[in-house]
């Protein structure tokens, strides 16, 4: 379910409820059912959905809704603030500054959008007055440090990589050294991914990160994965301490509920979505805006 259909959904439920002439517990346990099918069909994973199941029943009370208070209003709230809640996992992300080197470490499955999802954070703090840098410690995929060189000449953001090195630490090691010297006060190292999560892919990320000591460590999600998000996320979670989550593909058929489960699962905010595939279809996260436009 496309996030709009999902607001639509439990904005539908909730009207139902409204128009019902008692609401008693049942009414009210249908209407937290239809709601629960929603946010299931937009991949929040069970355990979220039945918790925010048990949250809004303490919190709305079945006499203030009898006695003809804004029942709709009651439980729009109460759902609005639950949502919010699960996306806000009560700590900030990392905060960058400007003259004072930052070293930020991207990872991901392969095909998630790390690469692209690298130059849209670069070319977005250029804008605002940052000097980005992008190195390409994936030395996995074929073909990877050409897409990140391309990217990042036609953002005109200096970039390194080897063609002939196959050890990433190395070049992780060299690429922020040498940005480091170079003033550079964003540093962006892109880290090779893998189709699944596996041990190699896990071990590689350890070493990179230990070796680079990144001030923030961006797990990149792909928002078509579905249900296996929650999973997926934490698996990256334990692996490396992963500080924020971007998602991409938010654009097209997405569904905003592995947004959620990620934030769950890596205790650590949504901070950007990525929209599309251009360089400019990046957008920062606000958790409010994000739910209330959900909800319609
Ligand atoms: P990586 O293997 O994780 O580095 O993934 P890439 O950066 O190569 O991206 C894989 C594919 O997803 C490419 O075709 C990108 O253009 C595309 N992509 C990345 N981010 C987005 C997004 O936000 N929206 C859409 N529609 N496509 C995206």
């Amino acid at each position: 379910m496309v996030l709009a259909q999902l607001g639509g959904s439990i904005s539908r439920a909730i009207q139902q409820m409204s128009n019902a002439t008692i609401i008693d517990e049942k009414v009210l346990n249908e209407c937290l059912n239809e709601i629960t099918r929603a946010l299931l069909q937009s991949d929040v994973q069970f355990k979220l959905v039945r918790d925010m199941q048990t949250n809004i029943k303490k919190i709305v009370n079945l006499d203030d809704l009898a006695a003809g208070h804004n029942k709709r209003r009651i439980i729009q709230q109460a759902i609005f603030n639950e949502l919010c809640k699960m996306l806000d996992p009560g700590k900030p992300s990392f905060t960058l500054k400007k003259g004072k080197p930052s070293v930020i470490m991207f990872v991901g499955l392969q095909g998630s959008g790390k690469t692209t999802t690298c130059t849209k954070y670069a070319f977005y703090h250029q804008k605002k007055g940052w000097k980005p840098a992008l190195v390409c410690a994936d030395t996995f995929r074929a073909g990877a440090f050409d897409q990140l060189k391309q990217n990042a000449t036609k953002a005109k953001i200096p970039f390194y990589g080897s063609y002939t090195e196959s050890d990433p630490v190395r070049i992780a090691v060299e690429g922020v050294e040498r940005f480091k010297k170079e003033n550079c006060d964003l540093i962006i190292v892109d880290t090779s991914g893998r189709h699944k999560q596996e041990a190699a892919l896990f071990e590689e990320m350890r070493q990179v990160s230990e070796a680079t000591k990144p001030d923030l460590v961006i797990f990149v999600m792909d928002s078509s994965i579905g249900q296996a998000a929650f999973d997926q996320a934490q698996a990256f979670k334990q692996s490396i301490s992963v500080g924020a989550v971007i998602v991409t593909k938010m654009d097209g058929h997405a569904k905003g509920g592995g947004a959620l489960s990620a934030v769950a699962a890596t205790k650590s905010p949504v901070i950007f979505i990525g929209t599309g595939e251009h360089m400019d279809e990046f957008e920062v996260f606000d958790v409010k805006p994000f739910v209330s436009r959900l909800l319609g």
